[in-house]
């Protein structure tokens, strides 16, 4: 295995009568941004904390190059990261802290000029105390101390979060060129679409366990499967009739609809039947969002404990009529989306 791999293996971990992380497998590579993605409280940062020795699992292995995080005689040459960027004690001053964090770990204290430049923080904003640091900053000076050891493997817990959009362009950037210089990115969202254009790779879970597994452009193939874009000026009357002959209906916008259980043709049939006008219908490319959304749909509404919310623009319909075909059934849980997968995924 490469040095520089992130291996995890039938990783588990529970809290309580939690599981947080439910028989996790996955790796990521060095010289690719590797997204891991899922809804709130799916074992995202359970995992990490656990690939940095900061957690015990109960099962499994979470390995950096074939090593536990421990074993690493100075661990932030090797690995950068960045867990909780509120985790700074606001009375201290940004490059203050990042010295101590180098002394302590036999860092010049140029390196920390560098990297506060890197991330946006040199001069004056370095010097100011982290207290009045915008969420967006504080997250800027996580990254620095995450680049600080120069390391060749970086774990990020939702490094967006807080961000402008300027921000958000820059650290799309920023991932992209350390995956360029051959370094491991592993990066956290609970929302798909901060990674788009960024990962190379997407690991999705819910509740601790594995949904897919694969490239970006495997991921939308299989959402897109099987689907049909309709445009109507009349939703409601379309989704009545469409859920009639057995259709499952997605409301996509305002005059937008993805139907799958139908043909084009058949669609076309229906709606002609009913006179129910329409004015496009197409095979449906899905977006990276509501790719996710598809995967993660059953763990959200677990957490939710109700029905998909209502500004969920990709939730099934079950309005449309009494004979309403059911909502699309979440994946099996061990039937997880891998990228050497090319048929139907459900
Ligand atoms: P994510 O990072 O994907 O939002 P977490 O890993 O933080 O998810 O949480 C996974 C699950 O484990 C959640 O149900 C959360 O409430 C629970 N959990 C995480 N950390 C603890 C903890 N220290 N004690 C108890 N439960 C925890």
């Amino acid at each position: 295995m490469d040095e520089l791999t992130i291996a995890v293996r039938d990783l588990r971990k529970r809290y309580g009568g939690t599981a947080a992380v439910d028989g996790l497998s996955f790796t990521a590579e060095p010289g690719k941004v590797t997204g891991f993605v899922g809804p709130n409280g799916a074992g995202k940062s359970t995992t990490m904390r656990m690939m940095l020795g900061l957690d015990a699992p109960d099962g499994g292995s979470a390995l950096i190059g074939g090593r536990p995080y421990r074993e690493f005689d100075e661990p932030l040459r090797v690995v950068g990261a960045l867990l909780d960027a509120e985790a700074v004690h606001p009375g201290r001053r940004a490059r203050a802290h990042l010295l101590w964090q180098a002394r302590y770990n036999g860092l010049p204290a140029r390196r920390v000029d560098e990297v506060l430049e890197l991330v946006g923080l040199g001069g004056a904003a370095g010097r100011k105390r982290v207290g009045g640091y915008s969420l967006g900053m504080r997250q800027r000076l996580g990254i620095a101390g995450a680049l600080l050891g120069d390391p060749k493997v970086l774990i990020l817990d939702e490094p967006v979060n807080g961000l402008d959009p300027e921000g958000i362009r820059w650290i799309r950037g920023l991932l992209r060129s350390l995956a360029a210089e051959g370094r491991t990115v592993l990066v956290s969202s609970h929302l798909m679409g901060e990674l788009e254009d960024t990962a190379d790779h997407v690991v999705v879970i819910g509740r601790g366990r594995l949904l897919a597994d694969t490239d970006v452009p495997s991921l939308l193939a299989a959402a897109s499967d099987d689907r049909v874009m309709l445009r109507t000026s009349r939703r409601s009357e379309a989704m009545t009739v469409l859920a009639a002959a057995g259709a499952t209906v997605c409301v996509l916008g305002a005059d937008s609809l993805t139907v799958s259980g139908l043909s084009a043709e058949n669609v076309a049939v229906e709606l002609g039947a009913h006179g129910v006008p329409f004015d496009g219908l197409a095979r449906h490319r899905a977006s990276l969002e509501e790719a996710y959304l598809d995967l993660t749909r059953e763990a959200a509404e677990f957490r939710a404990s109700g029905p998909a919310a209502p500004e969920d623009p990709a939730a099934p319909a079950s309005g449309a009529s009494g004979s309403a075909a059911p909502p699309p059934e979440g994946p099996a849980p061990h039937a997880p989306v891998r990228a050497d997968e090319t048929g139907p995924r459900r």
